[in-house]
């Protein structure tokens, strides 16, 4: 009796241990399904990875390009304004209209040689020294005014200036007619002492837009030029 329960127990032990190898056999089966559709997706998502990898790359590209773009339109927006702020310094940029003179009279002093104050700045030198325009400009007039001897009325043409009457007086020559152009520079008489003077000099005023004068020694600092 007792063999033949060892052998049941034998056949019910070989069955639980053939149903659990079963169970494993399945769970095995499960797991290789499992980890064959996780790898078929894993491949999937390596593609995806791929796939997206060339689309960052791609992206990234194009943002790059774009970044480039953007930097150049910057450069190039940066360069024309530094060109901008050239043209109005040029355009501001007047030149002293005699060379090796000296100051002897300045704007608003009082001298019986005025009938009011001194309207403009004197450079003394010797007679017959180039007088040149000290920026771009047309000829208003030309010829002999009173006390102011032969004189010349440029007005500007250029820039924030545009209007502005510079006038040249004293000149022992005119170099120039009405209506002619003139660069910075250029020259457009001789130094004298017609009129109201004591000695050959040049007698500059500045007239923002044709009216009233201004210190002429200001307006040549505020234009980079110092006498
Ligand atoms: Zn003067």
């Amino acid at each position: 009796m007792a063999g033949a329960f060892a052998l049941i127990l034998a056949a019910f032990g070989s069955a639980v241990v053939g149903g659990a190898t079963d169970g494993n056999t399945l769970k095995a089966d499960k797991y290789q399904t499992i980890s064959q559709s996780y790898s078929g997706s894993a491949k999937a998502a390596a593609g995806d990875v791929d796939i997206s990898r060339d689309f960052n790359r791609t992206n990234q590209i194009k943002q790059t390009n774009a970044q480039a773009a953007q930097v150049q339109a910057a450069q190039q927006e940066q360069k024309e304004l530094a060109a901008n702020v050239d043209k109005q310094l040029k355009s501001r940029q007047w030149v002293l209209p005699v060379t090796g003179y000296n100051i002897t009279a300045r704007f608003g002093q009082r001298s019986g040689l005025w009938s009011t104050t001194h309207t403009g700045l004197d450079f003394a030198g010797p007679a017959g020294s180039t007088i040149v325009s000290i920026a771009a400009g047309t000829v208003k007039s030309t010829g002999y005014e009173g006390a102011y001897g032969n004189r010349t009325v440029i007005t500007l043409t250029n820039g924030p200036d545009a209007g502005t009457d510079i006038w040249y007086c004293h000149q022992s020559n005119i170099a120039v007619s009405p209506g002619d152009t003139v660069g910075a520079g250029d020259i457009i008489g001789y130094t004298g002492s017609t009129g109201n003077v004591t000695g050959p000099h040049l007698h500059l005023e500045v007239h923002p837009n044709g009216g009233g004068p201004v210190d002429p020694y200001t307006a040549l600092v505020e234009h980079n030029v110092t006498p």
